[in-house]
């Protein structure tokens, strides 16, 4: 079993009063870490160890080049650790092995290419508001200073590198705190941050549970900023901590994601389109496309398609290169997807396929569900507004597009949306009045680096990706330089001085 502990100001060490908690295997339920237990007394030195690095250590003043380059050395880490980073995200997280080979390569990947953005000078001479012989303007981006970092289950590395990438090129300094379910590959990559030698304190890794780790971060007074990614309901609950001291906030939340099928489009591809859109990670990303709009024309012949190749997927063993489905995260995400199919048949969805826990063997001792698709579900109902977060497809009848795109609109979420259709200007006109923050046309969760991604209404504050998303880990201060040069110049002195 790997002993995990807290990397606090370049040192790994125990919580205080040793207390500890345990890493499940979602497939067997055996536990296979134990990880230091977080309190809001370890979260404190963390925050001051981070505040120190900030206000007297080398890195927020370092070269844009230099940090970088520590940045990169991290990402390379990563790839020489592959093979035993998939391994653990599969034991930790329930992940197929197929899903894991490609998170810990795009973790890689994301934090290579932040290492390029951090290059770029974000300082701008603001030629437009300067006048020769009056003033010079300039914009200056700096660092916020000591950011809390607060992720989800679903992609433990990944979303650690989300974070820590655009944090630390844009020159803050960062106390992370992974899921409580999740926490393994977090503090691996611990091991390769110590490894790379950033300075003590730039990056603290401090495991533990929401309610106490991560409120304890969200509430601390020497936070500049935190940035989390999460369900909507946390969300809330940190902009609340957050106000105490107007921190500065960056919310990527949940969804409830409309997948359109309009009537002209590929159906081979959009049916398996609308399977990897929701089936993809049992179901549990952010962005998954959990609501399928179908033209009433042609939803017949769609849905017995769907439920054709649900029923061919592989639920086992995740470390099978063969399974399509692994478990769920855990006991308590089991038992809340069982809750919202229970809630769909009893709300008078009609159950196609799926609804239960797998009768095989290899199953027995895992948090599974079956891939589970509802038809005739009402727009309104329980299982169509709220953010399941397990493998549930939610199939909408509609009539008119304008119908797709009022449905599709009608959710308190806002997080992603996609199109299937030949018409590309037909597809862009639906794509234009989604309010979503991302919109796929014949495709779904392929996301970009160079492109922010993030959430309208619910979902989230703020953008990941992109420039948009180094500048969020940014103030921007407007230097004036006066050329006037002369007191008797300077008429708008007299509205209070005396001559
Ligand atoms: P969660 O909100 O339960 O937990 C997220 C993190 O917040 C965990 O580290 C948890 O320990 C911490 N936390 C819990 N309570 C807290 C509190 N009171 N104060 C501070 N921190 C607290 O979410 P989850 O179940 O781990 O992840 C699933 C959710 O994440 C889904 O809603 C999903 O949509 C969302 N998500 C969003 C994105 C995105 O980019 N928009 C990406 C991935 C996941």
């Amino acid at each position: 079993m790997r002993e995990y502990k807290l990397y606090l100001n370049g040192k790994f060490i125990d919580a205080e009063g040793r207390k500890l908690f345990s890493g499940i295997n979602p497939h067997n339920q055996e536990v296979i870490a134990s990880f230091a237990q977080g309190s809001a007394g370890d979260v404190s030195k963390a925050v001051t160890a981070a505040r120190n690095a900030f206000d007297n250590g080398p890195w927020p003043t370092m070269s844009r080049e230099d940090r970088s380059a520590l940045v990169k050395a991290i990402s390379d880490r990563i790839n020489e650790n592959s093979k035993m980073l998939v391994e653990l995200e599969v034991l930790d997280s329930g992940s197929t092995i197929r899903k894991a080979k490609e998170d810990v390569y795009l973790s890689a990947r994301n934090l290579a290419q932040f290492a390029k953005l951090g290059l770029q000078d974000l300082n701008d001479p603001l030629d437009g508001a300067s006048r020769a012989g009056f003033s010079r303007n300039l914009l200056l981006r700096e660092p916020i200073g000591v950011v809390g970092a607060i992720i989800p289950f679903n992609f433990p590395l990944k979303m650690a590198i989300w974070k820590l990438g655009p944090a630390l090129l844009a020159g803050n300094t960062v106390v992370l705190k992974p899921s409580e379910d999740t926490s393994v590959t977090a503090m691996e990559l611990a091991n390769m941050i110590d490894a790379v030698g950033l300075p003590p304190g730039v990056v603290n890794i401090i495991t533990g549970y929401g309610h106490e780790a991560g409120a304890a971060l969200a509430n601390h007074p020497l936070v500049d900023k935190v940035a989390f990614t999460g369900s909507t309901a946390t969300g809330q609950s940190i902009m609340q901590a957050a106000a105490g001291t107007l921190k500065k906030l960056t919310l990527e939340c949940g969804g409830k994601s409309a997948n359109i099928v309009l009537e002209d489009a590929d159906m081979p591809m959009a049916v398996d389109g609308a399977l990897y859109a929701i089936f993809y990670h049992q179901g549990q990303c952010c962005e998954a496309g959990s609501r399928l709009l179908l033209p009433e024309s042609r939803a017949d012949e769609f849905v017995d398609q769907l439920i054709q190749k649900a029923q061919r997927m592989k639920v086992g063993d995740p470390m099978n290169t063969a399974t399509d489905i692994g478990p769920v995260v855990s006991k308590k995400q089991h038992d809340r997807v069982m809750s919202f199919i229970e809630k769909g048949k009893k709300e008078g969805a009609t159950l196609r396929t799926g609804g239960k826990k797998p009768s095989s063997e290899e199953c027995a001792n895992g948090y599974y569900i079956e891939p589970t698709i509802f038809d005739h579900v009402d727009n309104t109902s329980t299982i169509a507004q709220e953010e399941i977060f397990g493998p549930v497809l939610s199939v909408i009848r509609y009539k008119t597009i304008e119908d797709a795109v009022r449905l599709a609109n009608e959710s308190s979420y806002g997080l992603a949306g996609g199109v299937w259709s030949k018409d590309a200007e037909k597809a862009m006109s639906v794509a234009r009045k989604l309010r979503a923050g991302t919109v796929w046309i014949n495709e779904w969760h392929l996301l970009n680096e160079r492109a922010p991604f993030g959430g309208y209404k619910q979902s989230g504050i703020g953008r990941e990706f992109g420039l948009d998303g180094l500048k969020e880990y940014t103030e921007s201060k407007h230097v004036h330089i006066d050329e006037i040069g002369s007191r008797e110049k300077k008429a708008w002195y007299d509205t209070v001085v005396p001559k």
